[in-house]
């Protein structure tokens, strides 16, 4: 049974970069609560905060670190760059260091492959895409605003074609994409690690009112262990080798989605929770003006 520390585990990236194991999600966090959040989870141990523009709660965040006391150079900051920036990467990252109220990010993203057009959300760009935006992204690599760079939501056909781009000079450190037991993306996770590129798993416990918390297989691992069923999927994710950043906005949840060390999955659970047929999606394309997953990830 695997029993690392998962609170102090980290992953190195490509970039030689460590990333830690488990961090604190903010989207959907309603105003006034995300920095409550963020203050709790970094005085119960997190080194490792997720948010993104499109959250419109960087300021938030910003607020919580400074109020947790806890020096930036201890914590592991990411943020996303929003779909209508993409032809305005530099801007983009500005606005966002702005608001978090700090001089650099640990990991800047690209958070959907869509450039959408800034003046008319319903379109994508006709002469822009992804590779152009990572083109420019990797620009900032250097410049000491940003450590690592790299993607989300990238399905394997997208990433294909952001890898065989001419003007592509730097692999994404990591693919921040959906990962939970009801939409475990084989493919695409065994696809991130044969280029080198780190997972993190979104959505990790099935997001809002996720259906996984009342799963008998998980509810019967959870009682056997004495754990809670968020605590088993969190687990789950680790033990598969990706990192999780489970969102709460209840301090006592936050704390209790901490409670990682001293134990593990066997195996054999492990296999049980890879083995529950559901599935579900928690964010589509549907939303977006162009197609990003093609079915392409199982
Ligand atoms: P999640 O972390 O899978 O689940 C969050 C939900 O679970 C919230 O409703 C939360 O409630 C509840 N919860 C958390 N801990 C709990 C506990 N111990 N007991 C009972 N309920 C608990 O969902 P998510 O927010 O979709 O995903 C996590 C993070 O991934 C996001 O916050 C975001 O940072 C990132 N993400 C990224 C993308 C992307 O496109 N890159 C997309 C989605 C998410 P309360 O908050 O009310 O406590």
């Amino acid at each position: 049974m695997a029993e690392t520390k998962q609170t102090t585990r980290t992953f190195t990236l490509n970039t030689g970069d460590k990333i830690p194991a488990v961090g604190l999600g903010t989207w959907r966090a309603k105003p006034n609560e995300v920095a409550t959040a963020v203050e709790a989870a970094l005085r119960a141990g997190y080194r490792h905060i997720d948010t993104a523009h499109a959250y419109g709660n960087e300021r938030e965040v910003g607020d919580g670190i400074k109020a947790s006391g806890v020096p930036r150079s201890e914590i592991w900051l990411t943020t996303k760059l929003d779909n209508p920036w993409h032809k305005h990467v530099v801007e983009g990252l500005s606005a966002s260091l702005e608001a978090l109220q700090t001089d650099y990010l640990d990991l800047f993203l690209m958070h959907w492959p869509c450039s959408t057009d800034s003046d008319d959300k319903s379109k994508h760009y006709a002469d822009w895409d992804f590779r152009d935006t990572w083109r420019e992204m990797q620009k900032l690599v250097g410049t000491g605003k940003v450590r690592n760079i790299g993607v989300s939501n990238f399905a394997i056909t997208n990433m294909e074609k952001l890898l065989a781009s001419p003007d592509t000079k730097v692999v994404p450190a990591v693919n921040q994409i959906e990962l939970h037991p009801s939409n475990p993306s084989p493919k695409l996770v065994a696809y991130n690690t044969s280029k080198g590129i780190h997972s993190t798993g979104y959505s990790c416990l099935g997001s809002l009112d996720s259906p996984l918390y009342t799963n008998d297989k998980i509810l019967g691992i959870a009682e056997a262990k004495g754990k809670t069923p968020q605590q088993v999927l969190l687990m789950w994710g680790l033990s598969k080798g990706w990192s999780v950043i489970p969102k709460s906005v209840t301090p006592k949840r936050v704390e209790a989605n901490w409670q990682l060390d001293g134990w593990g999955l066997t195996d054999d659970e492990v296999k049980a929770i890879d083995s529950i047929p559901d599935r579900f999606k928690v964010c589509d394309d549907g939303w977006l003006p162009v197609k990003v997953f093609f079915g392409d990830d199982e």
